[in-house]
């Protein structure tokens, strides 16, 4: 049996270039692991593909980016036998975590350790492209700049040490929509990603809360004033910056202290019982 724990992702930046040719978004953004995971155990079983996992909403069929995963890796090393697959999840599910493409990842590495490939963190990237532009990054973890499709990845320095606060509100948001509604109304104001990257070298504080921006978060936060709400919150109860991450509902704050990021988490859900509420470290890159 292998156990791998898949971490979430955020958006220290997210910024839209233009629409290309194939019709994909060239992007560049700063992704960023966080300590919020699904665990992911898999076991050989003698042939097909068994998921399990506890969340109603989502299909276990062959629909599933898990299951996915685990059919791309059987089919194209030609494993004979099958794999039972349970996840824990405890990511939220279309909240601009990249949940699907989470576990989608942690499946690729746990059966590259259960069937004892010994694949490259490369070769793992590679298939994890053709399952969806998140995936690579989630397969890397840790800091990374993300470009093209958001498939081409550069290392960046690791975030400081820093807690965060993730908040998601009871509203779920479709990541087609966020891209098609921006492609119609665009934004003013594109995150300075070289600064963010400077920041990073640096290591500073100051300069990544800063430097913090979505072009995405105008779009969704106009349809879900709640976004702005929940900023507001963290923002004026100990945390140094929030962000909504992806094409959100999630909201996401910065904090020094895992205490401060307790007291603006606190005060969050004082003000808004109804979210769902995350203290966690930020995460490095994943033993492959
Ligand atoms: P992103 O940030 O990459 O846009 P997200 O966090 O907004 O992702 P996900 O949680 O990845 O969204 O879910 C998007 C959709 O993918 C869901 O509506 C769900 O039906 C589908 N999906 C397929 N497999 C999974 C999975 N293993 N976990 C979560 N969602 C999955």
């Amino acid at each position: 049996m292998v156990q791998i724990e898949a971490n979430a992702k955020i958006n220290l930046t997210l910024d839209i270039l233009g629409v290309r040719p194939d019709g994909y978004h060239e992007v560049a953004m700063v992704m960023q692991s966080v300590g919020l995971f699904d665990t992911i155990r898999l076991a050989r079983r003698q042939s097909g593909i068994d998921l399990q996992m506890d969340a109603a909403e989502i299909p276990t069929d062959e629909t599933n980016l898990a299951w996915k995963a685990a059919r791309l890796f059987l089919d194209v090393y030609k494993i004979q036998s099958g794999v039972s697959i349970e996840i824990e999840k405890r990511i939220p599910i279309a909240a601009g975590l990249a949940g699907g493409s989470t576990d989608a990842a942690g499946v690729l590495i746990g059966m590259n350790r259960l069937f004892a490939q010994g694949l490259s963190v490369q070769a793992l990237c590679a298939l994890g492209e053709q399952l969806g532009s998140d995936v690579p990054f989630c397969v890397e973890g840790g800091t990374m700049l993300a470009t093209g499709r958001g498939e081409i990845l550069r290392r960046l320095p690791d975030l400081p040490s820093l807690f965060v606060v993730l908040a998601k509100p009871p509203v779920s948001v479709s990541t087609a929509w966020a891209y098609k509604t921006y492609d119609q109304v665009g934004t003013m104001r594109h995150p300075d990603t070289e600064a963010m990257l400077a920041a990073l070298k640096e290591g500073s504080v100051e300069g990544i809360a800063g430097g913090l921006a979505n072009v995405l978060e105008e779009v969704t936060m106009k349809v879900h004033a709640v976004v702005g709400d929940y900023k507001r919150a963290l923002s004026e109860n100990g945390a140094i910056a929030s962000l909504m991450s992806g094409s959100g509902p999630t909201v996401f704050a910065l904090a020094r202290t895992r205490a401060d990021a307790e007291h603006a988490a606190a005060a969050l859900s004082a003000r808004h019982p109804e979210a769902k509420i995350f203290v966690v470290p930020a995460a490095g890159r994943n033993n492959i």
